[in-house]
């Protein structure tokens, strides 16, 4: 009652009378106030986690759970004939990440405020998120998100801070989002804008002048990079970021009365991937500013910093032209080459450690590598491969930096917040101990072979493919049938990801069922994910993928046994959806190449069983559900990584010898999809596999299909198939986002 009372104080009207705007508004408004009432998390040791990409979600459902009042919040606009999930719709997703990483971040800072560690994030409010994508002629469209055109989170706090970009003076300008942790205190996600960015340049989807720092710098998050100015971009976006965080660290250390000549005793920071590499400059020149010589400014850094690298994947570490860096920030190029001479001094001019290449290029994630005192890779094979392949050079001089921190997901949002009915049901089996300690998800293994329970549980799972049905349905309009396989593959449009893979796996079943081979079952093959906007072959799989939804769903003769869905802009509100509805998770990449995952970490905790290769975090899920709970297939890394040495894979070989492999490919440029799709992106994408396939889908194209038949007979063997799906579940715990940041807390940060 006393709820409710607070609650009608935001209202100001009867709940019935309320719009769901409205609901949402006075509910934003009471949760803001009420996180405002909780203390601030303190420590003897502060945590900056600097972030290109803070992919949140959506905050009041996640709020009202870690305030403790979601249940009571539910039940009360229940009494008055509204529904919370509803009211929940309203709120728009921050548009702040593109994807795993982004989603990290915001799964670490729910754990750092759950744990009480004293630990905010800092990054850029972009206005208009990466993009929102659209769907057009089988073709994917970018346009603004808009995002910040609802009542959000983000409070202005009237903090500025002087930023010089290119020997200009911007002031950047600080709102705060509260990070509220379960049942707990608050830390503080803090995101820079400047004032005069102007929404009105961009024109025609996502284009704009990328010349015009003063208008266009916090518009979108990774604007396109192709050309000269695009890359200045993005490093004035890097540094307008850390100047203002190392100014934010500056200011509260002065406020504790700290020293900051000792930084190292009271301030933490992670690097994120290399986008906020340029605080290591920054901070030393602050340090040298404050009195201190160059090289004690460096070991001071060196111990505040640590480095999480997040790819091997050579596009993605930054090597910006140091004539690039003299344009932007000239008062950081004597600091890099103080750093860089330091470097060929330390290590008699090796060029592998070199900072600054023979090409005059600054290797961002060298430098972070060489004044960082923690290296860390996300997954366990991810860390060996760094150590033994791609960072080896860096191995050998710094073994004792290296580290792994297997990548979590939080469990409030992905299995409470997300799947309300499993979450309850397991508090019913085996109390709510699990939710502070999420290895107490072991205790559902008693029930291993309890019919009531394993029943139930296929229950929830049937309940939740009916609600997500709907919501296909009603968003993209193709009714899917609850009982056929849910089979799901939803991240980023990558090569390396493989969603051609499935989508030719997808050819080979509209043929077998063309050639009356129909499976036991339906099977409802679900997709999603945003391609990069320059990104041509990514754009030219979701064609693929729009194409065969068009020709498969509209075939009298296939449609009952086979069914493609393309979700249009995936992003966390609708994986929340999604995942609790997937029976057979797939998570194909190649192997080697996807660092760690967390999808796979998602779809195993709401019971979904995977279907992968050997790669990433896939790697530790296996370890932990034992082979028969989890459908492994195609090479393995080593393999993959003996091929690329060797430069011995030929995809056309393949082509050429299996006759299967032959006319699926060809099916690409066949006449059923020619009539309704683009000759030359399918073209394209066909050539590609031929003779590049540069992320070797026909290398393993054919155990997949074999595996996939495998996990699709086992799938009717309904008991056995049940208990798998418990397993997954019980063995989830290790994957909660509070495990590993336990972990980076002993390893590297001791903030607590
Ligand atoms: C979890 C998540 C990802 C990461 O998925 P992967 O399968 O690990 O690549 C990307 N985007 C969103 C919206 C997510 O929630």
């Amino acid at each position: 009652m006393a709820l409710e009372n607070e609650y009608m104080n935001y209202l100001k009207k009867p709940i019935e009378d309320a719009t769901r705007r409205e609901l949402y508004e006075a509910m934003c408004d009471l949760v803001k106030d009420r996180s405002a009432a909780l203390s601030k998390i303190e420590g003897k040791k502060k945590l900056y986690y600097i972030s290109a990409e803070f992919l949140v979600g959506k905050q009041l459902g996640k709020n009202l759970i870690n305030l403790g009042i979601y249940d009571d919040m539910s039940r009360i606009l229940k009494n008055h004939g509204k529904s919370l999930e509803d009211v929940e719709e309203s709120e728009k997703e921050p548009s702040l990440g593109n994807g795993g990483l982004g989603r990290l971040a915001a799964c670490f800072l729910d754990s750092i405020a759950t744990l009480n560690m004293e630990g905010d994030g800092v990054g850029l409010n972009y206005h208009f998120g990466l993009f929102k994508q659209q769907f057009r002629d089988h073709k994917q469209y970018e346009i603004p998100d808009e995002w910040l055109s609802c009542k959000n989170m983000l409070r202005d706090t009237g903090v500025r801070f002087p930023v010089m970009l290119a020997g200009k003076q911007y002031e950047s300008h600080m709102y705060d989002m509260d990070i509220i942790g379960y049942k707990g205190n608050r830390n503080t996600l803090h995101l820079f804008d400047l004032d005069s960015v102007d929404e009105s340049i961009v024109h025609d989807g996502i284009q704009f002048d990328k010349t015009d720092i003063a208008k266009n710098l916090t518009l979108f998050l990774y604007p396109d990079d192709s050309d000269k100015a695009g890359q200045l971009l993005r490093i004035y976006q890097q540094y307008f970021m850390v100047a203002s965080a190392a100014q934010l660290i500056v200011k509260e250390e002065k406020e504790k009365g700290h020293d900051i000549r000792h930084l190292d005793q009271y301030v933490s920071v992670q690097i994120n991937d290399t986008h906020p590499s340029l605080i290591i400059p920054e901070l030393i020149r602050i340090l040298i500013n404050e009195g201190i010589p160059m090289r004690k400014a460096g070991d001071i850094v060196s111990n505040v910093c640590g480095y999480t690298n997040h790819t091997i994947l050579a596009e993605a570490l930054e090597k910006w032209p140091l004539s690039y860096l003299m344009e932007v920030v000239p008062h950081l190029i004597p600091i890099i080459e103080g750093l860089d001479y330091a470097v060929y001094c330390a290590f008699n001019a090796n060029p592998d450690l070199a900072i600054i290449d023979e090409e005059n290029r600054v290797h961002m994630a060298k430098m972070d590598m060489h004044f960082s005192h923690s290296i860390n890779g996300v997954a366990a094979l991810h860390t060996e491969i760094l150590k033994h392949q791609e960072l080896k050079p860096f191995y050998n001089v710094y073994a004792s930096k290296f580290n792994n921190k297997t990548n979590g997901i939080t469990f409030r949002r992905f299995l409470m917040h997300s799947n309300h009915e499993l979450s309850d049901y397991i508090d019913s089996l085996i109390g709510e101990g699990w939710k502070s300690d999420a290895s107490h998800l072991e205790e559902l293994l008693r029930y291993y072979n309890d019919e009531n329970v394993l029943s139930r549980l296929e229950e929830i799972k049937y309940n939740n493919k009916v609600r997500c049905a709907k919501m296909i349905k009603e968003r993209e309009g193709i009714e899917v049938d609850p009982n056929s396989v849910f089979d799901v593959q939803i991240k980023r449009m990558h090569e390396y990801k493989r969603q051609q893979m499935n989508a030719l796996w997808v050819i080979y079943m509209y043929k077998q069922i063309k050639r009356g081979n129909r499976p036991q079952r339906p099977i409802t093959v679900i997709f999603g994910g945003k391609a990069a906007p320059a990104y041509i072959m990514a754009k030219n799989i979701i064609h693929l993928i729009l194409c065969l939804q068009e020709l498969v769903n509209n075939d009298p003769e296939v449609s009952p046994w086979l069914k493609v869905v393309m979700i249009t802009n995936y992003n966390v509100h609708k994986a929340e959806k999604l995942v609790p509805a997937c029976d057979i998770s797939e998570q194909i990449s190649l192997a080697s190449k996807e660092a760690s995952g967390t999808g796979n970490m998602k779809f195993m905790l709401n019971g979904a069983v995977t279907l992968g290769t050997a790669d990433g975090a896939n790697v530790e899920i296996r370890n932990l559900v034992g082979n028969d709970n989890i459908y492994i297939f195609g090479r393995t890394s080593d393999e993959v990584i003996g091929l690329y040495n060797s430069r011995g894979y030929h995809s056309i070989d393949y082509y050429n010898r299996s006759h299967s492999i032959h006319e699926i490919v060809d099916f690409l440029t066949g006449p059923e999809l020619l009539a309704i799709g683009d000759s030359k992106m399918l073209g394209d994408l066909k050539e590609n596999l031929i003779n590049k396939d540069w992320f070797m889908t026909l290398l393993d194209i054919e155990s997949y299909c074999a595996v996939k038949e495998t996990a699709l007979y086992d799938y009717e063997n309904r008991a056995w198939w049940k208990r798998k799906s418990l397993v997954n579940t019980a063995k989830a715990g290790f994957f909660s986002s509070d495990r590993t940041i336990n972990d980076y807390n002993w390893d590297i940060w001791h903030i607590r």
